[in-house]
């Protein structure tokens, strides 16, 4: 039985590159009918605000990672790690070391006199000394002094690691609180992790943590651990490249499915698939196909694959999708044309659902067409001609054919070519020189205002 995790830091925000992590462990735990779960690293007190951890948890409900087990806190499991701590002391596989600062910087500057890596002598590893008085300990794990770690990690290969080159990790600080890599191995070891799908900044982490896993006689997880995503100039994703923040993606109006098919690809291929659904990702995803080298962040295909999306989504959706942006834009779209419809004349031609809003405001209130706009396409010989149509849609079942028609006969009657009709006539009624089809936008707007409009303009 698969289980997978995914273990944040709560830092403020869900990284593009956290949220790829996630999408990688959802998904082999999906596609192997297995269990994912959701682990809280809040150790760090100074970050984990509850506000921090709810911007995971928003992150991770945007795009629909859903976890079968968990939220789990590594703050409200701290008995916990004291008691594998313990056990670990009482079996003399960690001990107390009772260095001081200064003793251990002194250490530091010798070695580095004689031209040695520096690296703690494990003094107090086999120590019968009498404990200094007043000192409280940090907690060292035994690591073996022999061997080799050796990782078959399912993204990046082989690893191999000797033992001689790790010193002896601290596993609690001298206030009693349990480190980072301590809490990890606890927490997979008790989550039965049997896949550890994790950033490769955690490559170094994953010798010691396999040993202290190896000293409590635990199972060891398989490993895979996930290349860097980096902007488009080589450098690590920051955010001078764009946006790093998952839900500053939702702000601007990508549909979560298209941020996870951009992110499957981010690091991850089958053949030339760019653009698919998650079930079919859930289906297709295997760790063998998880690019070993990093990936780069391109704002322009995340565009292209949002602008895919919207035009699979569903229009009512959309509408209600777009509806606090058209707010936003002072436009209430609740009277009027049916947003569905205009998502439909859209949708084509827009990238995301911000776009879709912005472009949708017309359709619910007039727009005062730009000078240079009126001047370069309504020129005064034209103005009779608009006041002769509207008249003409006064009186006229309001469908886009008889729209059509109408628009086709005084074209006919005055000698003139389509669009010198067309193109005064849309600037007049919606304020924008670019449109989807006229007679399809007019259609929509409704009789009463599209001659209400032109009246207005033409007074
Ligand atoms: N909490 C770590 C992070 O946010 C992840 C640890 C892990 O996956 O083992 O980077």
């Amino acid at each position: 039985m698969v289980r997978t995790r995914f273990a944040p830091s709560p830092t403020g925000y869900l990284h593009l590159g956290g949220a790829r992590t996630a999408l990688f462990s959802w998904a082999f735990a999906r596609r192997h009918k297995g269990t994912f779960i959701l682990r809280v690293e809040d150790t760090d007190l100074e970050r984990s605000t509850p506000e921090n951890t709810q911007v995971i948890l928003d992150a991770m409900a945007w795009l629909g990672l859903d976890y079968d087990e968990g939220p789990f806190y590594q703050m409200q499991r701290m008995d916990r790690y004291r008691e594998v701590l313990k056990q670990l002391i009482e079996e003399g596989k960690a001990y107390y070391c009772y260095a001081s600062k200064e003793e251990l910087e002194a250490m530091r500057e010798e070695q580095i006199a004689r031209g040695e890596k520096p690296r703690y002598d494990r003094r107090w590893r086999d120590s019968r000394a009498t404990p200094p008085a007043g000192v409280s300990p940090v907690v060292r794990f035994k690591n073996p002094l022999d061997g080799a770690v050796v990782i078959d990690d399912l993204v990046k290969g082989r690893i191999v690691v000797n033992n001689c080159e790790l010193d002896d990790l601290i596993i609690a600080r001298s206030d009693g609180t349990p480190t980072y890599n301590f809490c990890v191995v606890v927490d997979d070891w008790d989550m039965q992790i049997t896949h550890v799908i994790r950033g490769d900044d955690h490559i170094n982490n994953t010798p010691r943590q396999i040993n202290i896993l190896k000293a409590l006689g635990a199972p060891l997880p398989q490993y895979a651990h996930l290349s860097m995503i980096l902007g488009a100039d080589g450098e690590k994703l920051s955010k001078r490249h764009a946006s790093v923040s998952v839900l500053d993606y939702e702000k601007a109006g990508f549909l979560p499915e298209a941020m996870l098919n951009y992110l499957a690809r981010l690091g991850w291929a089958r053949g030339d698939e760019e653009l698919f659904t998650m079930a079919q990702f859930v289906e297709w995803f295997d760790l063998a196909g998880v690019s070993k080298s990093a990936a780069r962040f391109d704002a322009e295909k995340l565009a292209w694959v949002s602008a895919h999306h919207l035009k699979q989504a569903d229009a009512s959706r959309l509408a209600e999708l777009s509806r606090p942006f058209m707010l936003r834009d002072g436009c209430d779209c609740s009277h009027g044309p049916d947003f569905a419809q205009v998502v439909e004349l859209l949708r084509e031609r827009v990238k995301t659902v911000e776009e879709l809003a912005d472009a949708a405001v017309y359709f619910y209130r007039p727009l005062d067409p730009e000078t240079q706009v009126l001047e370069q396409h309504v020129t005064t010989d034209i103005l009779p001609v608009m006041a002769e149509l509207s008249d003409r849609f006064e009186t006229i079942e309001w469908t886009r054919e008889a729209i059509h028609e109408v628009m086709k006969s005084t074209v006919a009657a005055h000698g003139l070519k389509f669009p010198k009709v067309a193109m005064p006539l849309r600037v007049l009624v919606t304020g924008e020189p670019q449109t989807p089809a006229v007679d399809a936008v007019l259609a929509l707007i409704g009789k009463q205002e599209v001659v209400a409009r032109l009246r207005h303009q033409l007074a």
